[in-house]
């Protein structure tokens, strides 16, 4: 049987044109290309079936329908299997080895743009993920089952419906204003330009994209908007749907859509009918052509990376496709990521802010409680007095209040006060958290639960003790002082399925609760106008963490939450609940002095030399066997200090990872410090290429990580 070559995009330029070597008689090749040179070739991803381009002959018939980006038909051993065309090239002689031809063309309304090809080159270098993964985004599964056409209006029908309401459009504050002129200056330039549009919550940035889209739009071109997690910004889509969808066609995009969805949504943008996505970062690979404006929105959101391969930033993505497009970029937060603030300062990134909530609502006032001094008995309280004052007061004028503690279940320690042990994961190295309903101890890294013991296990002593409060506790702890309360809890526990979330908001934006208790999960971009208390049970939990972002983080998330207080007519409050009152993080943050924080952060860094000033890779390595993935992460490290060179690799491990164990793997990290990652990686990559590696040493590497475990 005659197979395709599988070939490597590198190895191709070496392919040897018409030399004698032992390939397949020139009469077997005959058979199969029976026209004449100089002959046309293309290299074809064939979908989820290999990550490197395979070699096809483009017959004459389909050479004018064929171009890079065309999706086709291809034969692949006995099955014929879509396929993406990546590049074309013409051979003068006679290929030396066999080639089957291109059968059809798939669908001929369909063809990746070309500068949707360059991203995914780029991707795939910049992250070093195999070229295959990248194309895999771009095409997502839905669209290969070749089931019958839906037709695209069925889509357009329901936005229809959804008519442009005749809500009033405020007028624009004097920043809003000045930032949209900028803007429009910056896209009217037809070239890339990035802005970073700082204002805290409610100051008006999402008035100000809107505005930005609305003239992009009335300009013929196509709008990219995209959000962290559509589930939890039901508002934004709701206000751009209220705002556009009697005029433009708007599609939303994100991993939870059904599969139908996805292929009518896929479709409806490649023919260029939509003209507004809403998305999560996979939207980032949608085929819009006339792109010309695309909006980050939270764009320091750690959730923008992806935690897979290709593992890559939906924020420099957005970034390096703007500037494919030649589009402006409006990169937006309340607390932007130190990297994209650097870029105002160094890398011309134009900066906007919005220093004042519209309408001179004020700020929320943020209080903090010493909690070095608020005790239950002998142990350290959950709640401050300060708190628990005025969540009684907002029960009492009928206002709501949300409660933020980012550790789900009941305790995070079950320890035995006679012997220490602590209960942890026989999987992982980390301590099992114990939850009430039902009751049982559960792993949050791998989900291995089992049941309570009565007695310590190592001494049989029935002393056990639970410690570090979650939510479930702070919900039970709240339900005693406060019966008559309503509480709803929104944490992974109580929305492990995707529909639950929207339902359990919904409910506390009518009112049929009082108080909101929430994971991390909260922090973000809700708004509901009546709440007017948020408490931040342990404001410095994220602070203990090891891990250089952690006062970025520490401070993004107190603002984050912070903002969701005071959001309608009647002004917020803040009790931010901490055992370190003197921080001087706690007080930029609490006097939203995001500059000032960032500036003396940078400083930090830079002496450091962490990022922004340098990128960081990761190389994580694991095994099922502790003493051999130990010795790989050793001797792979020796290896490359004998040929790295330190003045532009540097080198920081191996270690242990700081959770040495997750599902049953050991894990060891190397850093790589670098000033420039296309320059470096392939020298990584090729080293480890050469190096021996056991097939029980499974590694990834990641670029610019946020996650350094
Ligand atoms: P952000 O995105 O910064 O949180 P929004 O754009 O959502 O802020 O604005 C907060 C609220 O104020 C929204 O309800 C919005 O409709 C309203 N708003 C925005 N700009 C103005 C303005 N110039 N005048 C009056 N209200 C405004
Ligand atoms: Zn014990
Ligand atoms: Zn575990």
């Amino acid at each position: 049987m005659k197979m395709s070559i599988f070939m490597r995009g590198l190895a191709l330029r070496a392919i040897p044109l018409g030399s004698k070597d032992s390939r397949p008689p020139a009469s077997q090749t005959e058979a199969i290309l029976p026209h004449p040179m100089p002959r046309l070739l293309a290299e074809v991803f064939v979908l989820r079936a290999s990550p490197n381009p395979l070699i096809y002959d483009l017959p004459e018939e389909l050479c004018s329908r064929v171009q890079a980006g065309s999706l086709v038909q291809v034969p692949l051993r006995r099955q014929r299997l879509p396929g993406l065309v990546w590049r074309l090239f013409s051979l003068e002689k006679k290929p030396s080895f066999a080639v089957r031809p291109i059968a059809e063309v798939w669908d001929e309304r369909w063809a990746l743009p070309p500068t949707l090809l360059r991203l995914l080159d780029w991707l795939s270098k910049y992250y070093g993920a195999s070229l295959g993964s990248c194309v895999d985004l771009a095409l997502p599964k839905s669209l290969l089952r070749t089931t019958k056409r839906v037709r695209a209006e069925e889509n357009a029908e329901k936005d229809r419906q959804t008519q442009a309401s005749s809500i009033p459009i405020p007028t624009l504050s004097p920043e809003q204003e000045a930032a949209v002129e900028d803007m429009w200056d910056s896209y009217r330039q037809r070239r890339f330009v990035a802005h970073l549009l700082h204002g805290v919550t409610g100051s008006g940035k999402t008035e100000v994209y809107l505005r930005v889209m609305e003239r992009v739009l009335a300009d013929g071109r196509e709008v990219l908007y995209l959000v962290p997690e559509l589930s939890l910004t039901p508002q934004t889509l709701r206000r751009i749907r209220e705002r556009f969808a009697g005029h433009h066609e708007v599609a939303v995009w994100h991993s939870g859509l059904g599969e139908r969805e996805k292929r009518e949504a896929w479709e409806a943008i490649a023919s260029g009918k939509v003209k507004i996505v809403v998305g999560a970062r996979s939207a980032l690979f949608l085929p819009q052509r006339n792109l010309r404006l695309i909006i980050v929105d939270e764009e320091h959101d750690n959730s923008y990376k992806q935690n897979e391969n290709p593992r890559y930033h939906g924020r420099d993505v957005a970034i390096y496709r703007a500037f494919l497009q030649g589009a402006l970029c409006i990169l937006g937060s309340a607390t932007p990521s130190l990297e994209t603030f650097f870029n105002t300062r160094q890398r011309g990134f134009r900066f906007n802010s919005l220093p004042r909530r519209v309408d001179r609502r004020t700020l929320p006032t943020i209080y903090v409680a010493d909690m070095r001094h608020e005790m239950n008995g002998r142990l350290p309280a959950l709640f401050s007095r300060q708190l628990l004052d005025r969540l009684r007061d907002r029960l009492e004028r009928k206002e709501q209040s949300i409660l933020f503690l980012n550790r789900r279940g009941y305790a995070s320690t079950y320890l035995c006060t006679s012997c220490d042990y602590i209960a942890t994961c026989p999987r992982c190295s980390v301590s099992l958290t114990y939850h009430r309903v039902p009751e049982h101890l559960s792993c949050h890294l791998c989900a291995h639960r089992e049941p309570l013991a009565t007695r310590c296990p190592r001494c049989a002593s029935p002393d056990l003790k639970l410690l570090g409060a979650g939510t479930q506790k702070a919900e039970a702890v709240l339900q005693k002082i406060f019966p008559q309360a309503n509480c709803v809890r929104v944490d992974s526990d109580t929305v492990s399925q995707r529909k639950a979330l929207p339902a359990l908001l919904e409910k506390f934006r009518r009112g049929e609760a009082e108080i909101l208790i929430g994971t991390q999960m909260i922090s973000k971009g809700l708004d509901f106008p009546n709440v007017t208390l948020v408490g931040l049970l342990q404001g410095d939990l994220s602070l203990h963490v090891p891990d250089f972002r952690s006062s970025e983080r520490t401070f993004q998330l107190i603002s984050q939450v912070a903002g969701r207080a005071g959001r309608g007519e009647k002004p917020g409050e803040v009790i931010l609940q901490t055992f370190l009152p003197q921080s001087e993080l706690l007080r930029w943050a609490q006097r939203a002095q995001f500059e000032e924080f960032a500036e003396e952060e940078l400083q930090l860094r830079q002496q450091l030399g962490y990022p922004p000033y340098r990128h960081i890779i990761r190389h994580l390595l694991r095994g099922k066997n502790a003493e051999a993935t130990a010795h790989q992460a050793l001797a792979w490290g020796d290896y490359l200090r004998q040929r790295l060179d330190p003045s532009l690799i540097e080198l920081r491990g191996p270690a242990s990872s700081s959770i040495e164990k997750i599902h049953n793997y050991y894990r060891h990290t190397l850093f790589f410090f670098v000033a420039n990652v296309s320059q470096t990686l392939p020298i990584l990559l090729q080293l480890r290429k050469d190096f021996p590696w056991p097939r029980s040493t499974l590694d990834f590497w990641d670029v610019d990580p946020l996650d350094m475990t």
